[in-house]
């Protein structure tokens, strides 16, 4: 639904909100941030290269609540900040010392997550990897019936620019098993999902209801140990291969902002089956998808020491998911599951269907058989100690605003 707040002649008195690349006026995402001197984090709300302080204290010292209050309630504070932050708004001189500089600030995990789900609707990247482990028939049979998830680790996510350690765990070796550090660690480059109001156990969400149910959007890093998950993920999937660390961009990007970006999923490969009555609806089908540019960086400890930038490693899309958000809020409760506001899914890896668009290491250099060369002279197969990767998306259409997400950021320590 577009209205007034996405009129792209508005203008912030906040002049960094002009022209920038994340943050202008028209997005106003949502975040939990401590400024210089701070104690507890305080909610405030991202525009151009500052950070406008709400009034309201958050609750729990989380976003928690603003996100199981649902649409109305963030529709409501959308407007009030749009007219906060416009220019000529009398809010400027009387409420200034609410503005902070962005870089000065600390950005946390918005939410406490109850429950974090890996999904795995990357078409691409489910065929690119299917395709390594079985050239002739990569995908299986359940992809095009069911959105592949498995249960995630709530613990171990942490906000863009917390480093983490290499994990250590078991590598598979031709005389049976090492313990030792991961020697083959990858990132994921994915959408996450913020779920908004829960329901309750035993009362599943249906399709056509599930947006009310997402609050917001994020970028997420879903970090892999390939070495590690190749050895433990037979028969019951991903466990201390992920569980080591998923990095987060903090700003919710809310469904309102996104509104002018949706647009129709890409229509399935001619043969594929429909999907079941419970996850067909027409409106979802007509405006279920994003367009969103999402990429993802490299910079190396080679490229930094020469002052080089940071190298794209990845170039795809929203639109190369096979399943739709709401596809995916209405499978994960369709046996009665209840999702819980601050719950996360991620959408897996969303690789585009070229090359350039691989948006794992494990794609993109064949599992460590092609390694990528950097203008540093470094390579890589996989990452190592002091590699950063950054995610970051834009979501654009004429005639509109372009908005983004912030920055996903991550940086590979020594293992301990
Ligand atoms: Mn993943």
């Amino acid at each position: 639904m577009l209205d007034a707040t996405h009129d792209p002649a508005r203008r912030s008195w906040v002049e960094s909100a002009q022209g920038h690349a994340d943050f202008p006026i028209q997005n106003l995402p949502l975040g939990l941030f401590t400024p210089p001197g701070g104690h507890a984090p305080r909610a405030g709300v991202a525009i151009g290269n500052a950070i406008w302080e709400l009034e309201e204290a958050p609750a729990d010292g989380t976003l928690n609540a603003w996100l199981a209050a649902g649409e109305g309630p963030r529709r409501a504070l959308r407007a009030r900040l749009m007219e906060e932050l416009t220019a000529g708004s009398p809010a400027q001189s009387r409420l200034a010392p609410r503005l902070h500089q962005a870089d000065a600030c600390r950005m946390h995990v918005p939410a406490r997550i109850g429950d974090y789900t890996d999904f795995y609707v990357g078409i691409h990247h489910a065929t690119a990897v299917g395709k390594l482990f079985r050239p002739d028939n990569p995908l299986l049979p359940n992809y095009k019936h069911v959105p592949i998830g498995y249960h995630g680790r709530a613990s171990s996510i942490i906000a863009s620019g917390t480093p983490f350690r290499r994990p250590r765990g078991q590598l598979p070796r031709a005389g049976g098993p090492v313990f030792g550090p991961c020697e083959k660690l990858d990132y994921e480059l994915e959408l996450g999902i913020w779920i908004g109001p829960g329901n309750a156990q035993g009362a599943p969400i249906p399709l056509e209801e599930a947006g009310r149910h997402i609050a917001g959007f994020c970028l997420l890093n879903d970090w892999s140990a390939r070495d590690i998950q190749a050895w433990e993920y037979q028969p019951l999937g991903p466990f201390l291969g992920k569980s080591f660390a998923t990095s987060i961009s903090p700003w919710i990007v809310t469904p309102e902002a996104l509104a002018p970006f949706r647009t129709a999923p890409l229509p399935r490969p001619e043969g594929d089956p429909a999907p079941l009555p419970y996850l067909t609806d027409a409106t979802d089908q007509a405006q279920g998808g994003f367009d969103i540019a999402l990429e993802a960086w490299l910079l190396t400890p080679g490229l930094a020491a020469q002052g080089l930038p940071p190298h794209r490693i990845a170039d795809s899309n929203a639109r190369h998911m096979y399943w739709t958000v709401a596809q995916m809020v209405a499978h994960h409760s369709s046996n009665g599951c209840n999702l819980n506001p601050g719950d996360l899914l991620g959408s897996g890896t969303i690789s585009g269907p070229e090359r350039d668009g691989y948006a794992s290491l494990l794609e993109a250099t064949q599992g460590g058989a092609q390694p990528m060369h950097l203008a540093s002279g470094e390579e890589r197969r996989f990452l190592e100690d002091g590699d950063e990767v950054i995610l970051r998306a834009q979501a654009r259409r004429a005639g509109f605003v372009s908005i983004g997400f912030g920055e996903c950021r991550g940086r590979v320590l020594a293992a301990v």
